[in-house]
């Protein structure tokens, strides 16, 4: 029997775009007015029609985007009440809303709080106002910690805080201190991401006219995320900018070594390094997101929300007057070249990809249960294939990566597929 699904809700919609962001999300700085009110018709409209997916409630929340506090108090709280109407929110269940620092007021919190959200996920990125001026942040280290003040305040006891590593100017020591400075706040939870150069963003285009030093392994690190981890002297591929208008990124060499800075860091301070990017606290790991490493069903609302119901996947279209004028015709909301029937190979590859992000790996029980059928017999050959280097590690029902492969990963894991 399939469990309750989670579901996840997109709000795209940010103060104003951060450098670096290819996401689906508008700058509110810069979108009509009325782009909110069609935006919250549309996902009321959806609500209506997949409330019957989930008809004994759900397993966990996702409020993201976009930054949804970045909505108007009137606002946040008709997107709450409309959730709470059509999902049954259970305070039990983890309740978790995203925010970025310059967005939280003491009132949204209050609204977010008597609607049952018990865990926030901040996106901190780094408490350096060089560094966050560089990538485009809205906000000041100030207001991080400020934000992370109030939140403690409004009685959150379940706190994420996103930082990132490889931002142009940013060296070992810079991040060191960055790390220091997050856990001496506690968290519950961090989330630590490589800064990927993705097209189209402004932080990109400043890489292609040379504002940004090249180094050797720059552009390795463009789009593809590849990193190694070999051991060179960091101090002579990173310093401060040379100037206003010239920055220099972490080579992928320096970023692997930041990667594994924090991992032996976060160890020593308690937490488990329970997925690629993800440390939590003994008992706070994001509920949500293991659902999807786990391979659990998700509905995922609003526009570009992704859904995976009984290996039937589909993604709703990103632009918010679309996506409101066909729910408003009755139409579905749906993008048509994100609309797939998952067969049972691509979910198996699936359950095995995700899985083995996991520090756990992949659940051979549940395996066999879902899909009738043995991991080992499925996928031999590739075990069998990497048996000498110990890629793979079986831990009683688990099969696992071994760690210190996980920076070289994703060309391993494509071969399940
Ligand atoms: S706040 Fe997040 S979603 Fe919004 S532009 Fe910045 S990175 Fe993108």
């Amino acid at each position: 029997m399939r469990c309750m699904p989670s579901v996840y809700i997109h709000v795209p919609f940010c103060v104003q775009k951060c450098d670096y962001c290819a996401f689906y999300s508008h700058s509110l700085l810069h979108s009509p007015k009325d782009l909110i009110a069609m935006y919250l018709e549309g996902l009321e409209i959806e609500m209506e029609k997949r409330k019957k997916d989930a008809p004994q409630g759900v397993s966990s929340l996702f409020i993201g985007g976009g930054t949804p506090t970045s909505l108007k108090d009137e606002d946040l709280e008709r997107l709450m009440e409309m959730i709470d109407r059509h999902f049954r929110l259970n305070p039990k269940a983890e309740n978790t809303v995203e925010g970025n620092p310059g967005t939280i007021t003491a009132a949204k919190l209050s609204c977010l709080r008597r609607y049952g959200i018990n865990r926030f996920s901040l996106g901190v990125q780094a408490f350096d106002d060089k560094l966050l001026k560089v990538v485009g942040r809205m906000h000041t280290a100030h207001e991080a910690r400020e934000a992370i003040r109030r939140l403690r305040a409004a009685g959150l006891e379940n706190i994420n805080l996103d930082l990132m590593f490889g931002l142009p100017a940013q060296d070992m020591a810079i991040w060191q201190a960055t790390i220091e400075e997050a856990l001496s706040y506690s968290p519950e939870h961090l989330s630590l991401y490589g800064l990927m150069l993705e097209e189209g963003t402004p932080l990109y285009s400043r890489y292609k006219e040379g504002l940004i030093d090249e180094t050797d392994e720059t552009d390795k690190m463009v789009k593809t995320g590849d990193k190694r981890n070999s051991k060179t002297d960091f101090k002579s591929r990173c310093g401060p900018a040379k100037d206003n208008q010239r920055e220099r990124l972490p080579d992928d060499d320096l970023q692997a070594e930041m990667h594994e800075w924090a991992v032996e860091r976060l160890k020593r301070a308690g937490y488990s390094h329970y997925e690629t990017s993800n440390f939590a606290r003994p008992g706070y790991e994001c509920r949500h997101n293991l659902g999807y490493w786990r391979g659990d069903d998700y509905i995922g609302l609003g526009p570009g929300g992704v859904t995976c119901l009984n290996r039937v996947r589909w993604k709703n279209i990103e632009e918010v007057r679309t996506y409101q004028s066909r729910l408003q015709k009755g139409q579905e909301p749906v993008d048509e070249a994100g609309q797939e029937a998952l067969t049972l190979r691509e979910c198996m590859a699936e359950r095995v990809i995700l899985g083995l992000r996991l520090e756990e790996g992949v659940n051979l029980t549940s395996f066999r249960n879902d899909f009738g059928v043995d991991l080992r017999d499925i996928y031999g050959d590739v075990l069998e294939r990497y048996k000498n280097k110990n890629v793979f590690v079986f831990k009683g029902e688990y099969l696992c990566l071994n760690s210190k492969y996980s920076f070289v990963a994703n060309s391993v894991l494509q071969e399940f597929i």
